[in-house]
């Protein structure tokens, strides 16, 4: 046992000053043990799975693997500058949303800086952040969702970076449009705002916008879109960044020469043009997310109101009808959702809309748990 009052520096290499201090990202569980067959709604994964048209993409690359991919992915920015109308050469692509996340940080961020981030919003933002060196500050939210006014309210000298996932994961809340501009017009020129807006193909509210119409070529915002959700390629990881073009420079100097394998970049391409899938999903999605928060409601617990590809779903704090023994309940039907403590918020799971069949599963063990004695 150590009894000095100070623990001995440890042996061998350390790291830079911040990197201990990160607590490592757990994704959702994938496996129940004992049982073969499982219904996954833990990580926000597409119904669907990946659309026919990616699949054949990823298979008729194979003969080309030994050969380095374009390190610039330029059919890939070609094709998403023509989907979404935007300029190719301030399009960044990543290994994921979540590599563009630590670029940026890493490049903008070190010891001294602060970047906030808000109360129940996306864990990879402190992660990122904390790596670096910087501090993470979280920062209240109002029902659930992001507040601009206090998210300007803790604005310091030594704030460089404001994350916003829009809408955000785990609460589903999202910021209209004209809220997130108030939130630019009032930031400081030298902070960066990194709108990440992963489940933006999910929203089909009027009042909402992914954001790129802020994303100007000499400004301070960043757009983060991905292709794990709607598009169904989270194995492959493959997010992109629109970016002001001294951002589009700083993280093309940052990443990795070939950051984004061939696969990633064929399967990315070949799903944006299946606009028919996305419209699929889009409109299960929809569909589901609204019975399900019916069934839930039914049954006399809250649920947040969410616009992404997830509900968040509240429960009363009592030992045996807590979150914590709902989980428990779910994960014996075989059904595996995402516990919340991490997010701080310890009375509810969070449940991704799968398919027609696993949502009836879900809600049917969900209502065994609530109605049983
Ligand atoms: C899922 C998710 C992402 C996507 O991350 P990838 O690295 O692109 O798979 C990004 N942001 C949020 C808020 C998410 O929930």
């Amino acid at each position: 046992m150590n009894t000095s009052p100070k623990a001995p520096p440890p042996k061998g290499p350390a790291p830079r000053p911040g990197v201990l201090s990160v607590a490592p990202y757990v994704g959702g569980e994938s496996a129940i043990e004992g049982l073969e067959r499982v219904v996954k709604l833990s990580s926000n994964e597409n119904a669907f799975g990946p659309s026919p048209m990616t699949m054949e993409a990823y298979a008729r690359l194979a003969p080309d693997i030994h050969r380095y991919p374009d390190g610039g992915c330029k059919a890939l920015r070609r094709a998403l500058a023509a989907a979404w109308n935007l300029p190719a050469e301030r399009i960044v692509c990543g290994a994921g949303s979540d590599e563009l996340i630590a670029l940026l940080a890493r490049a903008y961020l070190g010891p001294g800086d602060e970047a906030l981030y808000s109360e129940h919003e996306f864990l990879m933002y402190p992660i990122a952040t904390e790596g670096t060196g910087a501090k993470a500050i979280k920062v209240k939210e109002t029902n659930l969702t992001a507040d601009v006014d206090a998210l300007l309210g803790a604005i310091t000298p030594a704030t460089k970076m404001v994350f916003l996932a829009n809408p955000n994961n785990p609460t589903g809340t999202y910021l209209p449009a004209a809220r997130v501009r108030a939130l630019r017009d009032r930031l400081p020129d030298r902070v960066l705002l990194v709108l990440d807006a992963a489940y933006a193909e999910f929203v089909t509210r009027a009042d909402y916008t992914a954001g790129s119409e802020l994303v100007e070529p000499d400004g301070n915002v960043v757009v983060l879109r991905t292709f794990s959700k709607i598009y169904g390629l989270g194995g492959l990881r493959l997010g992109w960044a629109f970016c002001p073009a001294a951002v589009a420079d700083v993280l093309n100097r940052m990443r990795g020469p070939f950051n984004v394998s061939s696969a990633a970049q064929a399967a990315g391409a070949a799903g944006l043009a299946d606009t028919a899938f996305v419209a699929k999903v889009r409109a299960h999605v929809e569909t589901w997310r609204e019975w399900t928060a019916a069934e839930a409601r039914r049954l006399g617990l809250e649920v947040t109101p969410g616009v992404g590809n997830f509900l968040l779903i509240h429960f009363p704090r009592q030992t045996g009808r807590d979150a914590a023994a709902a989980d428990a309940f779910l994960k014996s039907r075989g059904v595996i959702v995402r516990r919340m403590e991490r997010y701080g918020l310890p009375g509810a799971l969070r449940v991704t809309i799968g398919r027609e069949d696993e949502m009836r599963t879900f809600a049917a063990a969900l209502a065994d748990f609530v109605r049983r004695g």
